[in-house]
């Protein structure tokens, strides 16, 4: 019996546990501490009241004989859904049919689990940035290399700032995980110009396009000209709804993207009827009524909440003189901490009682940064403002 050895390449899994470790020993020491999270990417909000309903009404219609529903026909999602993630593609102006959408249990398991149809290549990652792309393909033994994104990029990295092998697959997010960073069109058509002269495919992480507040910035890879050509686009309803326990997310191939000859849909369908049995019947009624008028406009609530708090979080560190990048477009503020970014978790934690991400645990480039959520309460989040900067 053989494992696979790629396992041993894993770092452990250091951060969050890390982070957990510290706080909890500070709270010991300190029991009367009043200690603000706004470490983990997760959101605090409950489900709005439309896909409450929905689910409510779906469980209900699972209890009757008519209503039953047992396997989905459809690995890659009821119809209805898929229609109505098409269309509201359509309402932001890109055009994606049913066909092309393939619904999943959240933006992790696709992002993870397309290299089932890859096979080994070579993969281009932003550092800093969400780690479980780095994962994924150190489990699948792929090729890694980075392209970094710093103060003087913005933390958008561009093509120019390749430097080494030439890659087949290149991890974009935008909105970016940690750095709040959001591509425009301009420096979004550069990467889509750069994938097709060099046969790379490029999987875009649109996990929090719905937090882009600004009518000029993309939301969508497809909305770039021959992106439909060397593109695949991860959404979820993890961020934009409150999902993260509910669970529901789709990936978008467009038909006509073919890689190495062959027409990745199809090949990713394939794959998800052998090994994905679709996403439970209540949740993809959920997500339907998210994507209604109500649900949108309730969605849409929801991100204001947390956009207020990134407003509250940046106008603090404005006033402060404290260099950060996002906030306007994202749920999450990336700042300037000047220090080693370990040293400026245990000053705020043990100084002010808060607690963020160190910058160091998303990669080598987010050292001397450090991230800050809207994910908060508002009450929560003005004390932890403050504090920062007092
Ligand atoms: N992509 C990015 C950049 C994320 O930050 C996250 C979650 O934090 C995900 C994907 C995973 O999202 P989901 O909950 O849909 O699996």
């Amino acid at each position: 019996m053989k494992l696979n050895k790629n396992f041993d390449n894993l770092k452990q899994s250091y951060l969050f546990v890390e982070i957990a470790k510290r706080v909890e020993s500070y709270k010991a020491a300190n029991p009367g501490a009043d200690v603000i999270r706004l470490g983990i990417g997760d959101v605090t909000r409950p489900l709005t009241p439309t896909v409450i309903d929905a689910l409510h009404k779906a469980s209900a219609e699972m209890g009757t004989p008519e209503g039953f529903r047992g396997y989905s026909p459809d690995s890659a999602g009821y119809t209805w859904l898929r229609e109505a993630i098409a269309s509201c593609y359509e309402q932001s102006g890109v055009n994606v049919t049913p066909d092309e959408v393939q619904v999943n249990d959240g933006a992790k398991s696709d992002l993870g689990n397309f290299f089932d149809v890859l096979g080994s290549v070579n993969v281009l990652v932003p550092d800093p940035v969400y780690p479980a792309y780095v994962d994924t393909n150190i489990i699948f033994g792929n090729a890694i290399s980075y392209v970094s994104g710093n103060e003087e990029n913005g933390f958008l990295p561009m093509p120019s700032d390749i430097s080494g092998t030439r890659p087949d697959v290149i991890y974009i997010c935008s909105p970016n995980n940690p750095t709040g960073a959001v591509y425009d069109k301009t420096r979004l058509t550069e990467w889509v110009n750069y994938a097709l002269d060099n046969d790379a495919l490029i999987l875009f992480d649109a996990a929090y396009a719905e937090f882009i507040a600004e009518p000029s910035l993309p939301k969508s890879i497809f909305e770039i000209d021959g992106a439909r050509k060397c593109a695949v686009e991860f959404g979820t309803l993890s961020k934009m709804a409150g999902f993260t326990g509910t669970r529901c997310g789709w990936t978008v191939i467009p038909d006509e993207l073919e890689y190495d000859g062959a027409k990745l849909g199809k090949m990713w369908y394939r794959r998800q009827s052998v090994k994905f049995n679709g996403v439970p019947y209540i949740i993809q009624r959920a997500a339907e009524a998210v994507m209604s008028a109500q649900g949108l406009r309730e969605a849409r609530e929801l991100i204001g909440y947390y956009r207020e708090n990134a407003k509250t979080i940046t106008s603090a560190l404005d006033r402060a003189g404290i260099k950060y990048t996002g906030g306007a477009n994202s749920p999450y503020v990336w700042l300037k901490c000047g220090r080693p970014s370990w040293d400026y978790f245990d000053y705020l934690l043990t100084e002010k009682n808060i607690v963020g991400t160190p910058g160091a645990g998303f990669g080598s480039g987010g050292e001397g940064w450090f991230r800050v959520t809207a994910f908060g309460t508002h009450e929560n989040t003005v004390k932890a403002a403050e504090r920062i900067v007092s």
